[in-house]
């Protein structure tokens, strides 16, 4: 599906900057904070503000576009994958790595009349470049 399509669905008027963002997240893959976004897209779009990239971010992921990671709570990242799966981060690097996980088991093991709104397992550790 092109990327203006997707962002339709997700109702998200699809302006020139919100695709530019889309389409580093979902090629970059690198789990960046709002902050590697904008440097990262500065070079190709001069103009590009930082406020617009944060409000961007988050309304990405106030839509589902994305999912926002606060392993830590001074570092919000972001990740285009919104499907279940878990984060490792390393402690001395600090690269965000996935894993896959199946939550089913334990989303069934929650009371009944519980909702679940959001859904992370985040690991922390040594990455085996690191170790
Ligand atoms: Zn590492
Ligand atoms: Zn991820």
């Amino acid at each position: 599906m092109a990327t203006a399509e997707l962002l339709r669905e997700h109702d998200v008027k699809p302006t020139i900057v919100r695709l530019k963002i889309y389409d580093y997240l979902i090629t970059q893959k690198n789990h960046p904070t709002a902050d590697t976004v904008y440097k990262s897209l500065l070079g190709e779009m001069p103009t590009l503000s930082k406020t617009s990239v944060y409000n961007t971010m988050d309304l990405f992921a106030e839509k589902n576009l994305i999912q926002a990671i606060t392993i830590e709570e001074n570092e919000t990242r972001f990740d285009a994958d919104t499907s279940d799966h878990g984060h490792f981060k390393c402690i001395n690097c600090g690269e965000v790595f996935d894993f896959n996980v199946d939550l089913s088991e334990m989303m069934h093991s929650l009371p009944k009349d519980f909702s679940i709104k959001e859904r992370h397992v985040y690991f922390k550790g040594t990455c085996p470049a690191c170790s």
